[in-house]
């Protein structure tokens, strides 16, 4: 077969994957044989979760698409609007569910605290992670680029930061989930649903001056865990109002 040549341009800010020298830049690639889009978008660092739109010579193709000859490919992110090609976007937007990697605890934490529903344990395998992905139908949040390329991933987020609170305002542009946020109404050892208790039903676990001060309590239907305003709640609110204030207008 007759070596042909790619050009990719990345749009938005997909050129975080690729080293800082190349931003910016057209990337070239020599191809010997037929290689699927796919391929040819992980060849150059960027996993495939992270592209909603392929353009091939100016039309829309999806992950599949086979290149063989000489080409043009046009690579966009979720978080770039474009006005066109509406019904060719490649990835899901508005899903509240997720799976976290190990090292994404206190990112899982927030997302909790927010009230989305995140899968999170610190000693899971990589192998694991996709199961759990695959069988609850969740969004994958992972650093781990190779993780994130695999096959079986459909929907998934690279955060950029390696700060939670920059992490978790990421993940709610990526996932258009702002208008979702319910804060407190999740556990955040656990990820099960919070229930508002009587004070009755709750008093006997309580401290002294707990018992004496707060009215209103919640407990997690999974762990049991018990939760009122002066405890976790306040600590969490700065960081809940940090979060919800690049937002605000
Ligand atoms: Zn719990």
């Amino acid at each position: 077969m007759k070596p042909f040549t790619v050009r990719l341009d990345l749009h938005g800010d997909l050129d975080f994957f690729v080293q800082s020298g190349a931003r910016g830049q057209s990337i070239e690639r020599s191809l010997g044989e037929k290689t699927s889009v796919k391929d040819v978008i992980e060849a150059c660092g960027v996993p495939h979760p992270e592209v909603d739109l392929i353009l091939v010579d100016g039309q829309p193709v999806d992950f599949d698409y086979a290149i063989a000859i000489d080409a043009k490919i046009e690579l966009y992110p979720v978080t770039t609007s474009s006005p066109d090609f509406k019904d060719k976007r490649l990835q899901l937007t508005n899903t509240g569910r997720f799976v976290a990697d190990g090292h994404l605890g206190k990112l899982a934490r927030d997302l909790r605290l927010l009230g989305f529903d995140v899968a999170y344990d610190p000693h899971v395998e990589d192998r694991q992670l996709l199961v759990v992905m695959e069988r609850q139908n969740r969004a994958l949040l992972t650093r781990d680029r190779h993780l994130l390329m695999h096959r079986v991933v459909r929907t998934g987020y690279f955060p950029r930061s390696q700060n939670a609170d920059e992490q978790t305002v990421e993940v709610i542009r990526r996932f258009d989930l702002f208008s979702s946020i319910a804060p407190f109404t999740r556990c955040l050892r656990c990820n099960a649903r919070l229930r508002e208790v009587s004070k009755a039903e709750v008093v006997e676990r309580l401290e002294p001056l707990t018992k004496l001060y707060y009215k209103q309590f919640r407990r997690c239907s999974g762990c049991s865990q018990i939760y009122w305003p002066g405890s976790h709640f306040s600590k969490l609110q700065n960081r809940l109002e940090r979060i919800c204030a690049n937002f605000a207008g």
